[in-house]
C-alpha cells in the first residue's frame, strides 16, 4: 500500500512539464509521500541547504533521517524535527514559518498537504530564503515601506550579500515591469536587460560586494549627462545592514544628487583660484598661516623677492621665513592669534635674494579656515625701502636748506661785522687826520693814524683774500704743487715768522717725537692750514699758557698737533666744526669769520690727510692734522 502510494506520486518526478514548473520556482520544493519519503525535490532545495547530492539522488530518501544533517542545519533542530513530524498530522496548510539556520540564513517554510478526496496522499514543503530585511517581511509594513521608498526622489536599492537586487525603488528603476523583472537579478543582468552601461553595473556591483565583505559603507561618485547635455553628479553610498547577530543581512545602495554642491564647489574653486591669481599678481607680499602659524600660502611676489618657494616651506612654521628674533613681530602675531586686535602694523628689515636690505611694512590680520572656527594669520607686507629713502633724502634736503639759510645769516652777520669794525676805525682815523692837518700838525704826529688806516685796510684785504680762497676751494680751483720738504724745519720757520712771539708775548713751543722724515708738501697750502690752527690756538686761549706744537712721525703718517689750554668747544657743537662760517656759541666776544678751519681741512685733504679735533670746554683743544709722506 505504502509502495503504491509512493508509486502514485512518482509521476511528479517523471512528468517533465511539472518538473519544468518546479525548476523555475524560486522556492525549494520537497514533495513527500505518506511514508515521508521524498517523491520530488528541486535544485533550489539542494542549493538552499547546501546538499551535495542531486535532486534525483534524494528521491526515496527521508528528509528527517536520510538527508545528512539536514535538521542539524537548523538552530532549533529539535523543534524543527518535531514540527516536521507534527504538522503533516494536522492535515492543514501552514504558511510563512521562519526558521533560522546555524549559518545565519533565515528560511521561510510553507506546508501544504496533498489531498485526494480528503485523504492525505502526500506533503508539499516549500522553503525559501528570507532575504528581505526584517521590516519588509510583514506584508503590510512591506507595502507601506515599498510605497514610501518609491516616492523618494533618491535612488534606493537593497541587495543580497551576493549583490542580487532584493528591492529597487521607482527612482532606481522607473519602469514597473523592469523593476519587477530585476528582482533577484544582479545589477549586471538588469543593466544588460535595460540596455544600460555595463561599466556602471560592474562598478556598483563591485562596491556592493566590497561593502558586504568589509561590512563598511562605501561611497563613490557618478556623473550622468542629461538630455540637454548637462552633467548631473551623484554621490552613491552603499552600506551593510546587519541582523541582530551582527551578521550581514543585506546591502543598501543609495544615491544623492550633488550637482548643486559640485557646482558650488567648482565656483568656490574658481573664486579661490581667482583670489590666489590676484594675490600672486600683487606687488605686495602675502603670507598666510593656519592657527599653528604654519604656512598655508606665499604669493609669487614673496617668492621672487626672497627666492623662497612655497613648496619648500608649505606646512612649516612662518618663523622659518620671518625669524623669531623679530620679537615685536612675534609678539604681534600671537596677539592676533589670541584675537586681541583685528589688525597689527609694524615694519621690519629683510634681506632680499639680491642681498639688498629692504624695509617692509607689515599688516597682520586674522584669517579663518573654512569652518570659521580656527584662526590663522594673513600677513601683507609692502616694500617701502625707496619710499623711505625718498623721505630721508627729502628730510636731508630740508635740513640742508635750513643749514644754508643759517649759513647765509651767519655769513651776512660776520661780513658786516668784519667790515664795519675796520671801516669805523678807518673813518674815525681819517676824521682825526683831517682835524690834525687843519691844525697844521707835523707828519710824525699824524703817522699813528695813517698806520691805523693802513693796518685796517690790510686786515680787510686779508679777509677778502680768505673769502676768495673759500670760493676758490668750493669751486675746486686750487692746485697743489708737492715738493719734498723737511717738516720740522718747515714748521719751525713758520712759527718763527709771525707767531713767536704772539701779540701777547706768548710763544708756540715745538716738540718733535721720533725721527723726523721728509715729506712731499705744497708749502703754501700747508702754511695756510697751520697758520689758521696756530692763530686759533692763541686767539681762543688768551691769558693762558704757551701754545704747544707737537710733530710726531710714524711709519706711514706724520702728525702735527696744535695744543692750547683755552676756552675749548662745546661738546654738542664739535660736529659742526669745519663747515663754512660756523662759529661756536662760546666765541661771542672773540672776533672771527668761521673760515679758517674750512681752509685747513681742505688743504689737508689736498695732501690726502685729514684733520681731527679733541676739545673740552674751558680746558683747551688739540687740533691735529695727519698727513701721509706722499712719496
Ligand atoms: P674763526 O675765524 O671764527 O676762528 P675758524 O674757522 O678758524 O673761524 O674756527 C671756527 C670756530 O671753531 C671758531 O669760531 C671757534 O668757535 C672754534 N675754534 C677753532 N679753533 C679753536 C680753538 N683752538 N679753541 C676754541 N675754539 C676754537
Amino acid at each position: 500500500m505504502t509502495d503504491s502510494k509512493f508509486n502514485s506520486l512518482s509521476y511528479f518526478y517523471t512528468d517533465e512539464s511539472l518538473n519544468f514548473i518546479f525548476e523555475t520556482f524560486e522556492s525549494a520544493v520537497v514533495i513527500e509521500n505518506t511514508n515521508r519519503l521524498i517523491a520530488y525535490t528541486n535544485l533550489q532545495f539542494c542549493k538552499l541547504f547546501d546538499i551535495k547530492l542531486s535532486p534525483k539522488e534524494l528521491v526515496s530518501t527521508s528528509i528527517l533521517d536520510n538527508v545528512k544533517g539536514f535538521s542539524m542545519q537548523f538552530e532549533r533542530s529539535d523543534e524543527f524535527v518535531k514540527s516536521q513530524l507534527e504538522i503533516p498530522e494536522k492535515k492543514t496548510p501552514v504558511r510563512g514559518e521562519k526558521w533560522t539556520l546555524r549559518n545565519g540564513k533565515i528560511v521561510v517554510r510553507d506546508y501544504t498537504p496533498i489531498l485526494n478526496n480528503s485523504l492525505v496522499v502526500g506533503h508539499i514543503w516549500l522553503y525559501r530564503e528570507h532575504k528581505q530585511i526584517k521590516a519588509l517581511t510583514n506584508n503590510v509594513s512591506y507595502h507601506i515601506i515599498e510605497n514610501a521608498l518609491n516616492t523618494l526622489p533618491e535612488e534606493i536599492a537593497i541587495f543580497s550579500a551576493n549583490a542580487e537586487i532584493l528591492f529597487a525603488n521607482k527612482a532606481y528603476i522607473n519602469n514597473t515591469e523592469k523593476r519587477l523583472w530585476a528582482r533577484n537579478k544582479t545589477l549586471e543582468q538588469y543593466f544588460s536587460y535595460a540596455n544600460k552601461s555595463s561599466e556602471i553595473a560592474k562598478l556598483r556591483t563591485h562596491n556592493i560586494l566590497k561593502s558586504a565583505a568589509t561590512l563598511k559603507a562605501i561611497s563613490w561618485q557618478e556623473t550622468k549627462l542629461t538630455l540637454n547635455n548637462r552633467s548631473q553628479h551623484y554621490l552613491r553610498i552603499c552600506y551593510p545592514v546587519l541582523n541582530s547577530n551582527g551578521t550581514l543581512e543585506s546591502v543598501i545602495e543609495q544615491s544623492i544628487e550633488i550637482t548643486a554642491s559640485i557646482e558650488l564647489e567648482r565656483k568656490l574653486k574658481q573664486a579661490t583660484d581667482y583670489m590666489f591669481a590676484t594675490l600672486n599678481n600683487l606687488n605686495d607680499f602675502v603670507l598666510q598661516t593656519d592657527e599653528e602659524l604654519k604656512l598655508q600660502f606665499i604669493n609669487k611676489a614673496w617668492e621672487n623677492m626672497t627666492g623662497q618657494h612655497f613648496e619648500e616651506y608649505a606646512g612649516k612654521s612662518i618663523f622659518e621665513i620671518l625669524s623669531v628674533t623679530r620679537y615685536e613681530l612675534y609678539q604681534k602675531m600671537f596677539a592676533v592669534l589670541a584675537g586681541d586686535s583685528l589688525q597689527k602694523n609694524g615694519s621690519l628689515l629683510l634681506k632680499g635674494k639680491d642681498g639688498k636690505e629692504k624695509v617692509l611694512q607689515y599688516n597682520l590680520q586674522p584669517s579663518f579656515n573654512v569652518n570659521r572656527n580656527k584662526q590663522g594669520i594673513i600677513a601683507t607686507l609692502s616694500d617701502v625701502t625707496s619710499k623711505q629713502m625718498q623721505e630721508t633724502q627729502l628730510l636731508e634736503l630740508v635740513k640742508r636748506e635750513k643749514e644754508l639759510n643759517e649759513l647765509k645769516t651767519s655769513f651776512v652777520n660776520m661780513v658786516s661785522h668784519e667790515l664795519r669794525t675796520p671801516l669805523t676805525v678807518i673813518s674815525s682815523s681819517a676824521e682825526i687826520l683831517d682835524l690834525m692837518l687843519q691844525a697844521g700838525k707835523s707828519h710824525s704826529d699824524i703817522a699813528i693814524y695813517t698806520k691805523q688806516i693802513i693796518d685796517e685796510v690790510e686786515k680787510m684785504t686779508a679777509f677778502m683774500q680768505d673769502l676768495l680762497m673759500v670760493s676758490k676751494i668750493e669751486a675746486g680751483k686750487v692746485e697743489t704743487n708737492l715738493k719734498e720738504t723737511d717738516i720740522v724745519d718747515f714748521v719751525t720757520n713758520l712759527i718763527n715768522n709771525g707767531f713767536n712771539p704772539w701779540k701777547d708775548g706768548r710763544n708756540a713751543v715745538v716738540n718733535v717725537r721720533r725721527t723726523p722724515v721728509k715729506a712731499a708738501i705744497d708749502s703754501k697750502l700747508l702754511t695756510h692750514a697751520l697758520q689758521n690752527l696756530l692763530q686759533n690756538a692763541f686767539k681762543y686761549s688768551s691769558g693762558k699758557s704757551d701754545v704747544k706744537v707737537r710733530i710726531s712721525f710714524s711709519k706711514s703718517y706724520y702728525n702735527i698737533s696744535v695744543i692750547d689750554n683755552g676756552i675749548g668747544i662745546p661738546e654738542t657743537e664739535i660736529h659742526k666744526l669745519f663747515t663754512s662760517f660756523f662759529r661756536a656759541t662760546n666765541t661771542s666776544n672773540i672776533s672771527g669769520t668761521g673760515i679758517g678751519l674750512i681752509v685747513t681741512k681742505y688743504f689737508t685733504e689736498q695732501h690726502k690727510g685729514y684733520v681731527s679735533v679733541k676739545s673740552k670746554m674751558n680746558k683747551g683743544s688739540i687740533f691735529t692734522i695727519k698727513l701721509p709722506y706722499n712719496k
